[in-house]
């Protein structure tokens, strides 16, 4: 007698702000017999992993590999390495993750400066430009895809204005890579950090990241120690890249099998095809929430595709209603966060779940309930 039963879970269709329902094949891969993390065969797979993030990145950097965490220790990587106390960090800050970045810069002892914009709108290239004509900052951090409003926010202005000001420029591309063009070498980006569990369709535990050979410049030059031993990257690097790899720590073995699995399947379907799949399944969901008198939260033109805010329309109770799409039909629909809280609803459309079946299954049910 065992007073806990096997595990099972029931067949859920993950429609929020991820996870992502997996590939069949991510699911099998995971479950590949261990290797040895220094056996010669995982550090093959480590390399590969590493060209996998580099071509999905659109990058050469050669400092680019996998942190052995969430998409939050990627965030924190890029700043822990870059900030030491004293430096001046400008943090755009349009929903929950740029507020989670200022709060670590300034845990880093950073001079933070924060331009703002409200939820549901993206940061104004100007707002950024007027900020800089005060401060000198050693970087300045901006969420590309703010998962908490459903804006897409334009970087190459904000690129250039980086460049001009000598600043690095620091990307959380967690829900826009692999869904929408995340251009790393081509837009300037210095340091950049994801997650797996969104457009990419892995299982959530990890971040690939990538630094330019600007921001490896900048984490030569400091005077102080990291203060993460963890994440501190001229301990990691010695892990992910080199001819002599030491341990560091053990990476997730199975995770990255399935990661690496998540990959192929990625290539196999093509950057430019999966950023059209993402693309036309948005204008059709949107098309058939508009039809049940839905309202989206973000201007058409700052609007993610994988991630879908929509105003909860009267008369409609956020918990009653999502809690009988997750009970009634299987469905997780994303609610919404901090100051959005019973205000709208976050559907996302996030790699292997971004079908036109997911979405009739989702309106569906919305139909019955509503
Ligand atoms: C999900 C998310 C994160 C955090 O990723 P975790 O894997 O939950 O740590 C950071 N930034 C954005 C924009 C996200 O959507």
């Amino acid at each position: 007698m065992n007073q806990f039963p096997p595990l099972q879970t029931s067949k859920r269709i993950l429609m929020g702000p991820g996870p992502s329902d997996a590939h069949p094949r991510v699911l099998q891969a995971l479950a590949t017999p261990l290797i040895g993390h220094l056996d010669p065969e995982f550090v093959g797979l480590m390399d590969e992993i590493k060209q996998m993030v580099q071509l999905t990145f659109q990058t050469q950097n050669p400092l680019t590999f996998v942190v052995s965490a969430p998409g939050t220790a990627g965030m924190e990587t890029c700043l822990v390495n870059l900030l030491e106390p004293g430096d001046e960090a400008l943090i755009c800050i349009h929903g929950v993750f740029g507020g989670r970045m200022a709060d670590i810069a300034e845990r880093c002892g950073a001079k933070v400066t924060k331009v703002e914009a409200p939820w549901g709108e993206s940061i104004d290239p100007q707002q950024v430009k007027a900020a800089l004509e005060n401060i000198n900052p050693k970087l300045i951090a901006i969420v590309h895809a703010e998962t908490s409003t459903g804006v897409l926010q334009p970087l190459e202005e904000i690129s250039q204005m980086a460049k001009d000001a000598g600043a690095l420029l620091v990307v959380d591309a967690v829900t826009s890579y692999c869904g929408t063009e995340v251009k790393v070498d081509e837009w300037g980006i210095d340091a950049i950090y994801t997650g797996t569990q969104k457009c990419l369709s892995a299982p959530p535990g990890l971040s690939p990241v990538s630094f330019s050979e600007k921001a490896v410049e900048a984490m030569d030059r400091r005077k102080t120690k990291v203060q993460s031993w963890f994440l501190d990257l001229t301990l990691v690097k010695n892990y992910w890249s080199g001819q002599k790899r030491a341990y560091h720590h053990t990476a997730p073995v199975s995770a990255m099998y399935g990661l690496r699995e998540a990959y192929r399947v990625v290539l196999e379907e093509g950057l430019e095809a999966r950023f059209a799949r993402h693309h036309e399944n948005h204008l059709y969901l949107k098309e058939q929430l508009e039809a049940l008198g839905f309202e989206f939260l973000v201007k058409e033109a700052f609007r993610l595709p994988m991630l879908n805010t929509v105003k909860i329309p009267d008369g409609i109770d956020d918990a009653t209603t999502r809690s009988r799409l997750l009970n009634e039909f299987n469905i997780e629909i994303g609610g919404g966060l901090g100051k959005f809280a019973g205000k709208v609803w976050r559907i996302g459309l996030m790699g292997e779940s971004c079908t036109r079946t997911h979405v009739n299954q989702l309106i569906a049910a919305l139909k019955q309930i509503m």
